[in-house]
């Protein structure tokens, strides 16, 4: 099949999409990005890449730093981590609090807002200065050396990070977040505010699809079983309270962001990254789940 062709026909099909859905505002910095934007890319194991539209536009990854945090973090904490985390979907929106007191300060998982900073938390432990340890591979796997932090949308998050304080006061006061919430905070903004092209992230989420192992700087940065664990978590996760229509419609791991970027893994196979800033009531990019749909449905490659 002509993958190229493909995903050109796919941006094609897409347009139409634009404007149903609303650039995330809650984050006042991120409200200025324009609109009608659309990236497509494919990173394949065996080394080649396929893009189309503005797939060489950086935007903010968000919540597609969780997937990375995840995996850096599982590395070093095995199976420690599941003890502070747990891994069902929540069925809540990303941001949400009302789980977080029955449960006992211990999130559903890590991909919502509390179980990413009690990751953050961890890999603060063990690494530090956790946002330099991820940016340093995502810049090894990029091959983007000069990836980076945006002050700017880091500044606004914690200007508007209310909720996030809350939360992790909150999980502070179970005991379940160890460093100091400020420290925390600023780890996560910084991570959620990384910009990335399409090209990049398929590039850096490569590992995902080959258990693991990185085929481009041959590291091997998850164990087979890991790489499993971090595919499902995304699958049952990774678009929050929409994970069911994800996994109905596209049929994928994924992790989005609310920048409007989509990472999604076909194990064996390749890593794709998509792009387009408009999002729906939960969080996610219209044109990018339309997207992902149409190319499982045309490529029979989902996991199902
Ligand atoms: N930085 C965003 C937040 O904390 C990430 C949310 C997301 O991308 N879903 O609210």
């Amino acid at each position: 099949m002509n993958l190229q062709a493909l995903i050109e026909d796919i941006r094609q099909e897409t347009l139409p999409f634009y404007d149903q859905g609303k650039v995330a505002d809650y984050i006042p910095a991120l409200a200025s990005v324009r609109p009608r934007q659309f990236g497509f890319a494919i990173q394949t194991l065996d080394g080649r890449q396929y893009a189309c539209g503005d797939a060489d536009v950086a935007f903010s990854i968000q919540s597609i730093s969780k997937a990375f945090m995840l995996a850096l973090t599982l590395q070093a904490d095995g199976e420690e981590l599941w003890r502070h985390v747990g891994k069902e979907p929540s069925g809540n929106p990303f941001n949400s609090l009302v789980q977080l007191e029955y449960e006992h300060g211990i999130p559903r998982n890590p991909f919502i807002n509390a179980g990413a900073l009690v990751v953050t938390d961890r890999a603060i432990g063990h690494f530090g200065d956790a946002h330099s340890h991820l940016l340093a591979w995502l810049r090894a796997e990029s091959g983007n050396a000069a990836l980076s932090a945006d002050e700017t949308i880091a500044a606004s998050e914690r200007e508007h990070g209310d909720r996030n304080a809350a939360l992790a006061h909150f999980m502070k006061s179970y005991g379940n977040l160890i460093q100091p919430v400020e420290t925390v905070l600023n780890q996560y903004f910084h991570n959620c505010s990384i910009a990335m092209s399409c090209r990049e992230l398929a590039r850096a989420g490569l590992f995902l699809a080959n258990h693991g192992a990185s085929p481009q700087t041959g590291r091997h940065y998850l164990t087979r079983s890991q790489a499993k664990q971090v595919n499902a978590v995304m699958l049952t996760c990774g678009t929050y309270d929409a994970a069911g229509e994800f996994a109905y419609r596209v049929g994928l791991p994924v992790k989005s962001g609310v920048g409007g970027g989509l990472l999604a893994v076909i194990p064996g196979k390749m890593s794709i990254a998509v792009w387009s800033p408009q999002l729906d009531a939960r969080g996610n990019s219209v044109l990018g789940l339309e997207a992902l749909d149409r190319f499982t449905t045309a490529t029979g490659l989902s996991i199902f």
